[in-house]
């Protein structure tokens, strides 16, 4: 079910982000670069892609300034992602700058760990708080095919350097591919029941991005948890206010805490409450539709932060509904390649 708009509302020039449907944005994913040291199946065309010329990219400054307009109307969450985040230089110098924004309370980043282990301490003293992993599979063979040449160890040293440095709980993102990796759900519960402390697994839906799987290869998050419950017993886990879009559930046999993101076949839309920073500065208001004109141009054209507020406010109103993909829609039904966009 799409939100409608809401009867009466004006876009408001002060107060909480909020587009015509009445939806609060509170959270902010931003991409620092599109380039990745990996090719995953699901997220780039095997063919490779044209990055984004680096001048086109926004500046650290530029991020902290679009990231400081956002947390005066209310976003309190920002997580750093890509393309791959650790392979953009001195990253560690923009968790700094984000994490010293009056009103950011939450900082954090998904990366693909190949990077991350020897620079997890110097991110938490920085002021990052927790990361997400992405992990599809624990056989290393398996793993490099999916990722296109990525070494399984070094992600599973990343996962230990986190945890040593604090950023817990480590969430590890597991997209399910029907066929491939789609038995690892049961290796990936076992192998990280023993840590359940300070580690959750979720599993996600394949979502339909140009050069991303074929749709029968689509594995639902609603078969993924019926199978997981053949074997496990899934307790239900209250979802936090404002907190991500997984259904959580707890493993009785060993504590585990899993999640499944069923963003196409139990779409979340109408409680979206984030936006999408690209690395070259254009705000994508919904994950599946192309992005705005870029904040970039706004700054570069000399915009001071009330110029630069009123053009988010825009944007965030002119945000639709949501997507209306389901498994019979058009296979590439998501506008662009999600590396370039920012998962
Ligand atoms: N490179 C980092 C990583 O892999 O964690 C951050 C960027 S990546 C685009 C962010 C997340 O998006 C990853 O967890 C990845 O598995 C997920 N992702 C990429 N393509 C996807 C797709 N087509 N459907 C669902 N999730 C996808
Ligand atoms: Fe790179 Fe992450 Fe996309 Fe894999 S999912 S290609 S690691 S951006």
């Amino acid at each position: 079910m799409l939100p409608t708009p809401v009867d009466g509302l004006e876009m408001p020039r002060t107060g909480p982000l909020i587009d015509r449907f009445g939806r609060q944005h509170t959270y902010v994913r931003v991409s620092v670069t599109d380039r990745c040291n990996y090719r995953c199946v699901y997220c780039m065309p095997a063919e490779g892609m044209d990055w984004m010329p680096k001048e086109s990219l926004l500046t650290y400054e530029e991020v902290g300034r679009i990231v400081g307009v956002l947390a005066r109307m209310g976003v309190h969450r920002v997580r750093l992602t890509g393309g791959e985040p650790t392979v953009r230089r001195d990253i560690d110098e923009l968790v700094a700058r984000l994490g010293a924004i009056d009103g950011i309370r939450d900082l954090s980043m998904t990366t693909n760990g190949h990077l991350f282990a020897k620079r997890a301490q110097t991110l938490a003293d920085a002021g990052l708080r927790r990361i997400n992993v992405s992990i599809d599979t624990l056989d290393p063979e398996q793993f490099k095919a999916l990722t296109r040449g990525g070494d399984l160890a070094r992600v599973l040293d990343a996962i230990d350097a986190a945890r040593a440095a604090g950023l817990t709980p480590v969430k590890l993102n597991a997209v399910m591919v029907r066929g491939e990796n789609d038995e690892q759900m049961f290796r990936l519960v076992e192998h990280f029941a023993p840590f359940a402390a300070d580690t959750q697994v979720r599993f996600i839906e394949a979502m339909p991005f140009t050069g991303g799987i074929d749709r029968r290869t689509h594995l639902s998050a609603g078969e993924m948890r019926t199978r997981l419950a053949e074997r496990f017993t899934l307790e239900p886990v209250e979802r936090a206010v404002g907190g991500g879009p997984a259904t959580t559930y707890r493993i009785a046999e060993n504590g585990l805490v899993v999640g499944f993101i069923s963003p196409i076949t139990e779409h979340f839309c109408h409680t979206c409450n984030r936006l999408r920073l690209m690395a070259d500065g254009h705000l994508r208001t919904c994950l599946s539709r192309e992005p705005n004109p870029s904040l970039r141009d706004v700054l570069r054209g000399g915009a001071d932060d009330d110029l630069l507020e009123y053009a988010i406010r825009n944007q965030v109103w002119g945000k639709v509904p949501g997507h209306e993909a389901h498994l019979e829609s058009d296979w590439k039904a998501f506008e662009g390649v999600m590396t370039r966009i920012g998962g």
